[in-house]
């Protein structure tokens, strides 16, 4: 198994996961990013210092790999490209998928022309109050405002509410290659993680339901709340979203779900996604293991992507910095405390919002799950069994 070593481009969280999967099998890492980076902390093999926007740096990772694959898309899709071709080394997701879905505009032209359906959108042909003054016009208002790079937890977009916000929007935008979304008035937020192996088959996790605090996913609840019937279409729709990428690994899909139960694709995560984060604990494989067992060609049973048990029921909840420094520790201690609980600290300094870590509950019901996390998050009196 251990033929293969993988290079990861990015050393956050998901780098971090990912490692800890590969080791489990005895499969070697090494890890592109800024020294001490939370991959890093734990990958007891080789590193490269520098970054994943820059060929050398990548040049480098790959001499040490036989596969290389990323934990974030923003990463230089040509330099990969380049690399590839220059060297002897597979990449997963292929640079061709990272380049198409980075830009979230070339993305979401990428699944109409598959059929697939996404909120109404448009291009903005320049940064000017007159461009935004039409798109209102055709969408009305509130309409959204978007990034088409560089683009995480919200901060590439901007609710424009009326005409007054187009000034403030341009300017929190400056200089960001643009497009619009028309405001999708969705009844909650699904998603689903997919893994497609190298024989392009595709195997679809359970559909979950996403709960976002100031544009970052805060909850997630597994399975979804929603009928069955939802859940099934939206794992329909997320394998034939992932079906549309050529090439090999996990693939997170952002769905809304509309009032009348119809599903739009919200965006594409060509990598382990923050919404899959439940399976380490809730699921016969986690997320991260699928992904080094897509990349590196090992089995995929049909089961893979399955809960643990016929009745699992799971919530997710991020650890995110608190105002006051390392007071989100409170909550991680009670998860300590909490039976079916397990937490997961990335190894971050504390920042106001910054992803921390995660805590898992997993359980048989959901309202034993939504119990123990009212203790975990709020204190409330403590469960014992
Ligand atoms: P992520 O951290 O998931 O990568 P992101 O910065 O790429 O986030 P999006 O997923 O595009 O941003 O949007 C963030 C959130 O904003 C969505 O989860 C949803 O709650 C809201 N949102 C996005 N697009 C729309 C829309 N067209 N209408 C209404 N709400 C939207
Ligand atoms: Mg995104
Ligand atoms: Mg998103």
């Amino acid at each position: 198994m251990d033929s293969k070593t993988i290079g990861i481009l990015g050393g956050g969280q998901l780098g971090r996961m990912i490692v800890e999967a590969a080791s489990r099998l005895n499969i070697k890492t090494v890890v592109l990013d800024a020294p001490n980076s939370p991959a890093k902390q734990i990958n007891a093999g080789e590193h490269v210092d520098g970054s994943f926007n820059n060929v050398d740096d990548i040049a480098r990772l790959a001499k040490k790999c036989d596969v290389l694959t990323v934990e974030i898309e923003h990463v230089d899709a040509d330099a990969l490209e380049l690399v590839r071709k220059s060297m002897n080394v597979e990449i997963y997701p292929l640079p061709e998928t990272i380049k198409l879905i980075k830009d979230k505009y070339l993305q979401k032209e990428h699944l109409i022309s598959h059929g697939i359906k996404v909120a109404d959108l448009v291009a903005v042909s320049e940064n000017s109050e007159s461009a935004l003054a039409e798109i209102g016009a055709k969408f009305g208002y509130p309409f959204m405002l978007k990034s088409r790079t560089d683009a995480y937890d919200g901060r590439g977009n901007f609710v424009v509410k009326s005409p007054e916000f187009h000034a403030e929007a341009l300017e929190f935008l400056s200089n960001r290659p643009l497009y619009a979304e028309k405001w999708c008035r969705f009844a909650k937020e699904l998603a689903v993680m997919v893994v497609r192996t190298i024989d392009g088959e595709v195997h679809a996790y359970p559909t979950v339901e996403t709960v976002h605090k100031d544009n970052i996913c805060h909850v997630v609840y597994a399975p979804a709340r929603v009928l069955d019937t939802v859940r099934s279409h939206a794992q329909i729709l997320a394998n034939s979203a992932v079906k549309t990428f050529p090439g090999c690994g996990i693939f997170g899909v952002e769905m809304f779900l509309l009032p009348d139960n119809e599903l739009l694709v919200n965006e594409i995560a060509p990598r382990p996604h923050n919404s899959g984060h439940y399976t380490i604990d809730a699921c016969v494989t986690s997320q991260f293991e699928a992904h080094v067992r897509a990349v590196v060609g090992l089995p995929m049973p049909r089961n893979v992507t399955s809960f643990s048990t016929t009745n699992t029921a799971a919530i997710m909840v991020n650890v995110l910095g608190d105002d006051v420094p390392n007071k989100e520790l409170e909550a991680c201690s009670r998860a300590l405390e909490t039976p079916h609980a397990s937490v997961y600290l990335y190894g971050k300094t504390t920042r106001p919002k910054r992803k921390l870590g995660h805590i898992n509950i997993v359980t048989s019901s959901m309202a034993d799950a939504e119990e123990r996390l009212r203790y975990i998050m709020e204190g409330r009196a403590p469960i014992l069994s």
